[in-house]
């Protein structure tokens, strides 16, 4: 039996399936990933990962067509790995070099975000469609986008870098990046509850938090406060936690009316843990709102059919070759 490999590398979790090319899943597997073993302990941690799905489900190693990864940033794409990860302390990781020496088949690396978007072209919501742009809305905030049935690269692979546009000029809040006012500094799974620190304290709003969903959910301390619990709050009817949620929403809408002005696509596919739990939450304010901010002609805005498993998809894509016949 033909198949190929996927592996969607996070900072978190490494996940590994065997798939075909109509995108039938056969098996898969997942562990956390081995950041902190050294730089070598990643692709061993994927090569072993590789061989044991393999020997459970008896495929022949060499019946493989290619392995696809879709990994976490910042690519290093002549070298194939990541360059300098702002999670771990080494100045690179290797992935292709050594998958390729293991297993002797194609070995594709790609920016997972880009790699979230060939899933959505092959298997998901792009099927069919030359212009859209799919952003991820988790841990942080990042986007791949097809223009003219072609993915947008840049020059080393990380084109892209969405959550870091400024949607606000006077910079309240610092992004991880280290820069001021960025989308991701506001919205983004890790950083909503620094936003919601800052429109409590600008709002005036200490006497609601003492008598909102949030003051018991985080123990009574700002610092404690999370993205899920405003986001469960907001699921109840809390005041302060629907407020915040709509607030957060309110810059979502101008995050993806710039994609929409910047790449002017058909559609624009919403993912990532933050949109996924919350799809009515998130999706209701930027279908309410980003119309007020766009000058292209309008794109439907929708949630990712592969859940959480685009990347998985994208990378299967990759593994077959198809993302360079467009
Ligand atoms: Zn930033």
């Amino acid at each position: 039996m033909k198949y190929g490999i996927a592996v969607d590398l996070g900072a978190t979790n490494v996940r590994v399936i065997a798939g075909c090319r109509d995108g039938r899943i056969i098996a898969r597997i997942m562990e956390r990933t081995n950041l902190m073993g050294g730089p070598e302990a990643v692709s061993r941690q994927i090569i072993r990962l590789i061989k044991r799905i393999c020997r459970e489900n008896t495929l022949k190693l060499e019946d493989a067509d290619g392995i696809g990864v879709g990994a976490f940033g910042p690519q290093d794409p002549i070298r194939g790995g990541i360059s300098r990860p702002a999670n771990a302390p080494y100045e690179f990781i290797p992935i292709r070099e050594p998958l390729t020496e293991e297993f002797k088949v194609p070995v594709e690396v790609m920016n997972d975000c880009l790699v979230a978007a060939i899933g959505e072209r092959f298997y998901g919501a792009g099927r069919g469609i030359d212009n859209f742009v799919y952003i991820t809305i988790s841990t942080g905030i990042g986007a791949g986008v097809y223009v003219d049935g072609h993915v947008l690269l840049g020059k080393d692979g990380n084109a892209h870098e969405i959550g870091h546009i400024v949607v606000d000029y006077e910079g309240r809040l610092l992004c991880g990046c280290g820069k001021r006012g960025h989308w991701e500094a506001y919205c983004s799974g890790k950083n909503i509850p620094n936003y919601a620190r800052l429109i409590i304290e600008e709002e005036n709003l200490k006497d609601k938090f003492r008598h909102s969903y949030l003051y018991k959910a985080s123990y009574g301390k700002m610092e404690r406060v999370t993205a899920k619990a405003i986001y469960d709050g907001a699921k109840i009817g809390d005041f302060l936690c629907e407020h915040l949620v709509n607030r957060v929403g309110e810059i979502n809408a101008m995050g993806v009316a710039s994609a929409i002005n910047v790449y002017d696509p058909s559609v624009v596919i919403l993912g990532g843990a933050v949109v996924l739990n919350n799809v009515e939450q998130v999706l209701t304010p930027i279908r309410m709102q980003f119309k007020d901010y766009i000058v292209n002609r309008e794109a439907e805005v929708k949630v990712t059919p592969l859940k959480g498993d685009v990347v998985l998809y994208g990378a299967l894509a990759m593994a077959f070759g198809l993302h360079k016949k467009g």
